[in-house]
């Protein structure tokens, strides 16, 4: 089962990144398979090729070894093109109008729907009476389709997909469109990431079948939480690879949070392959203790 990991190159990847490419990189390995790595650098006014370097070089430092050249989706514009014009040609796009703020203040999302799903209003507009001046997104014809997923760690999640965007209003493909182009082009089999895209996942595979492309499975790897509860940053402490200083510490700490060595334990990537058993992976965030960030 190929799998990836699909960073986007906008900072240094904290432990909880780090973690999950590591058990993204154990599920590819341990079945044999191909692991890639793509950089989902789209949005220019954040990505930097700084960033990609210390993110590969982490990879690396952590020996999780990767298959071919670094794909780069802000070179794939074409592909993301021609699978917008399918949609498009088949009646399933339209234009929008509408920005992030009324969109948060509309009455009515779907119901059941991810939080900002969008409420439909542009849905059968009549362009003429579009706002002046201001360039359209173009939104996916959903039709507020209900789609079950069953994820590896998370078992059946059931959600409502909205007309999601396809291209942003500055000419950008969206997220949810060139993941699912790219992981079906590269010939990923399994998708192995954080699981706060879960909420994602119904979208993409809708998208995924009405563009004829087969989804792949899906493995949703808990997230990583400060002492506090709170989604991991910076100003929690020590929480990259350069602050911690030794990525065989990084690598044993990783290790023992996903049950595969006792605390502390110095662990080889080949006696990680050995242990890992997707069965046994956690099912809840881990919480890092004080003494431990
Ligand atoms: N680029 C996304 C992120 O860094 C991950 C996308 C994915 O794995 O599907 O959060």
């Amino acid at each position: 089962m190929d799998g990836r990991f699909a960073p986007s190159p906008t900072g240094s990847l904290h432990l909880g990144n780090l973690r999950t490419a590591l058990v993204a990189w154990l599920f590819a390995r341990s079945a044999g398979s191909r692991f890639l790595v793509r950089m989902e650098d789209l949005d220019e006014s954040v990505c930097t090729p700084e960033h990609e370097q210390s993110q590969l070089a982490d990879l690396d430092a952590l020996r999780l070894s990767w298959d071919g050249p670094v794909v780069h989706q802000s070179e794939r514009g074409a592909l993301y093109d021609a699978a917008i014009d399918q949609l498009t040609e088949a009646g399933l796009t339209y234009p929008c109008w509408c920005s992030r703020r009324e969109i948060l203040e509309a009455p009515s999302a779907p119901h059941g729907a991810p939080p900002g799903a969008y409420p439909g209003t542009c849905r059968d507009r009549d362009p003429a009476t579009a706002p002046e001046g201001r360039p359209p997104a173009l939104r996916l014809r959903a039709g507020e389709t209900r789609v079950a997923v069953i994820d590896r760690i998370h078992g059946e999640f059931d959600g409502v997909v909205d007309d999601l965007v396809l291209r942003r209003n500055d000419g950008t493909p969206a997220y949810n469109l060139a993941v699912v182009v790219d992981d079906a082009d590269q010939g990923v089999e399994e998708v192995v990431r954080g699981d706060d895209l879960l909420p994602s996942t119904p979208r993409q595979v809708h998208l995924a079948r009405i563009l004829g492309l087969t989804p792949p499975s899906y493995a949703h790897v808990p997230l990583v939480l400060s002492p506090d509860g709170e989604r991991l940053a910076k100003r929690h402490g020590a929480v990259t690879l350069a602050e911690r200083g030794s990525a065989s510490e990084v690598r044993s700490l990783l290790a023992a949070s996903l049950g595969l060595s006792r605390p502390g334990e110095g662990v080889t990537m080949n006696s990680l392959l050995e242990r890992f058993d997707p069965e046994q992976l956690p099912r809840q965030p881990w919480v890092l203790r004080p003494d431990e960030i």
